[in-house]
């Protein structure tokens, strides 16, 4: 999501905001701003890339100050616009802010501060930061900003100006990343390193609310009770384009471990005392009692996901779901009823396919429900109610925290419905959203066998056809890992449901051809070990992806990743991941160019 810098120091702060987002354009790039200090606090800021925001303060002839905050956005609340963009200021300018995250209850807040006369001008939640941060202004900042932390809920990376303070910039950061740079009569804070690079590889890192106050000479970092952190230096070596990838060679390798972090951030707000709150979309309960039928609505992988909704959907809400190619519905006659709801999945609100399909439906006056990850895109424009996967910007073409967000989604979706229809009791809702949120940990604890992955696509790495089985939702994944292999390693895959390859597809097997097994589903567990027999049986090599505990598979198999024991209806969550990470290492094997491959583009705007 956004990127954060701050500058203080002997030189002028702005060309070293603008140098530092350019780093970190690759954060978000949907609108950009400034707030520099010299008697008092000048905003430049806009909507449109950095670009724009640079030539804004040359036409300005330049902005003076050696105090500064800059921001380049990925905008979650409120579509991007001049008004929208950070910083943002309280109403009587005294205040000025950059923010990175989610204030979750920034509606309860902002009513709350309205009643006291403040006026707010965007549509973000982070405007009620600075009001908050006006509010409760005593002349101290430190004071101020443990008062504003204890009001505020959710996710930030915080910079934070005030008019009266020529010296002093304060900054904190909880769930959103934010790190210290260190210079010499001059100091920085940036959500990366890349933003850094150029002036200092000093830094500090910083843990949830330590509160860092920063001046020319001198960085003091305090935790909530105000006593003084002694922090260890950090030293980075990387060249520039490391940096940006965060260590990592490709953004996809990024963007796969950032999957545990995203979820969270996609499902954590939607979650509220164990009950599922889908407050961004305008649904009561009679109007989920009344939907007839889902028609959901995708391309590519977003596609696969709505195959996990199908699922789900139908096994907790007890609505028929259809499952259609943009591409096909657009031009095939959809019977459609007046109370059936369509659900558009896209990561980038873009897809041109998926946007004339969404007008179909629409001009049939259907209700649109979106599920995007760029918030002002065209597709969420266009629908009724959108729900948002805060995935942040996926850089690599061949998706993978868009998708995972996306599946989160209709988890989500399933019960929350299913709840309302009276399909899942109170008890089974705690049961499952107490599942559901381990996902992220179980995740985490999942690539700590990365190892044992990258070994096996050395193995495989120039197997000439590769077929995927997997029963149930396990198939709705195999046909996602298929399309991960095909599109960054170019290996001719094909996902199969496990019992159909008897009727045809069986006879493509021979001596050494890979076959990898999704066997996750524990009611489909026997059938899709007799299936992996029947591979074997005629010479195939056998990857299995198995629930812990389940070892009659290893029997059968050559070899079985294991994934923690979840339930079954959450399980697409977790087998995805080594399909992830043993796609990126085959590429890799390859010489594969795996963010950029070939022939493919990230967002497809053309038919
Ligand atoms: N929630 C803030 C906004 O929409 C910050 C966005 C972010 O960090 O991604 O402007």
């Amino acid at each position: 999501m956004c990127g954060i810098v701050g500058y203080i120091g002997q030189n002028e702060a702005a060309p070293v905001l603008i140098q530092g987002l350019k780093k970190l354009e690759y954060r978000g790039y949907d609108s950009a701003g400034i707030a520099v200090y010299h008697d008092g606090i000048q905003v430049v800021k806009t909507k449109g890339r950095l670009a724009d925001l640079d030539a804004k303060v040359k036409e300005m002839g330049g902005v003076k100050g050696g105090m500064g905050i800059g921001h380049t956005r990925w905008a979650t609340h409120g579509a991007p616009s001049d008004v929208n963009s950070h910083p943002h200021s309280s109403m009587n300018g005294r205040i000025s802010v950059v923010h990175n995250g989610i204030i979750e209850n920034y509606l309860q807040l902002k009513a709350e501060l309205e009643t006291k006369g403040y006026v707010f001008q965007s549509e973000t939640d982070t405007e009620v930061i600075a009001q908050l941060f006006d509010y409760y202004y005593n002349g101290d900042m430190v004071d101020t900003l443990i008062q504003v932390i204890g009001r505020v809920r959710g996710s930030y990376a915080l910079g934070i100006l005030c008019q009266d303070k020529p010296d002093e910039m304060v900054a904190v950061r909880k769930d959103s990343p934010l790190l210290v740079g260190i210079g010499k009569q001059e100091n920085f804070i940036a959500s990366d390193i890349p933003a850094l690079l150029e002036y200092t590889k000093e830094y500090y890192l910083l843990n949830d609310n330590e509160i860092v106050v920063l001046k020319k000479d001198g960085i003091t970092i305090l935790d909530m009770d105000k006593n003084e952190i002694k922090k260890d230096i950090y030293h980075v070596d990387w060249d520039i384009s490391a940096a940006e990838k965060g260590g990592y060679d490709y953004f996809m390798m990024k963007e796969i471990m950032e999957q545990p972090e995203a979820i969270k951030k996609t499902i954590s707000p939607r979650m509220v005392d164990g009950n599922i709150r889908l407050d961004d979309i305008q649904y009561t309960e009679q109007d989920i009692k009344d939907i007839n039928r889902i028609h959901i609505i995708a391309c590519g992988s977003a596609w696969h996901a709505g195959i996990v909704g199908k699922y789900v959907i139908e096994e907790y809400a007890r609505i028929p779901v259809e499952v259609d190619l943009a591409s096909e519905f657009r031009y095939r006659n959809p019977i459609l009823h007046k109370n059936d709801v369509c659900i558009i999945i896209s990561q980038s609100g873009e897809t041109a396919d998926t946007l004339a399909a969404l007008r179909e439906a629409k001009r049939q006056g259907i209700r649109i429900l979106s599920i995007v990850n760029v918030v002002g895109s065209s597709i969420a424009r266009e629908s009724d109610d959108v729900l948002y996967t805060w995935a942040g910007p996926e850089i690599a073409v061949a998706t993978t925290k868009g998708y995972s967000t996306q599946i989160s989604l209709m988890y989500l979706l399933a019960l929350k419905f299913g709840h309302v229809r009276g399909y899942v009791s109170d008890d089974k809702l705690q049961t499952l959203v107490t599942e559901l949120q381990q996902i992220p940990a179980y995740m985490e604890k999942l690539f700590k066998n990365e190892a044992q992955w990258k070994a096996l696509a050395k193995t495989y790495a120039f197997a000439n056809d590769v077929f995927v089985l997997g029963r149930g939702i396990d198939y709705a994944v195999a046909m996602e890992g298929s399309l991960k292999l095909k599109e960054i390693s170019y290996i001719h895959s094909e996902a199969y449901a496990a019992g159909e390859l008897k009727h045809g597809t069986i006879s493509l097997i021979e001596d050494g051809t890979l076959v990898i097994a999704i066997a996750t589903q524990d009611a489909l567990y026997e059938k899709l070990v007799s299936n992996v027999k029947e591979v074997k049986a005629r010479g195939a090599k056998v990857i299995a992806i198995a629930k812990e505990g389940n070892t009659e598979i290893a029997e059968v198999a050559d070899t079985v990743i294991y994934i923690p024991k979840i339930h079954d209806a959450f399980t697409a969550s977790l087998n995805i991941i080594p399909m992830q990470i043993f796609s990126y290492y085959v590429a890799v094997e390859r010489g594969c160019d795996v963010d950029m491959p070939r022939n493919l583009a990230k967002s497809v705007t053309v038919e």
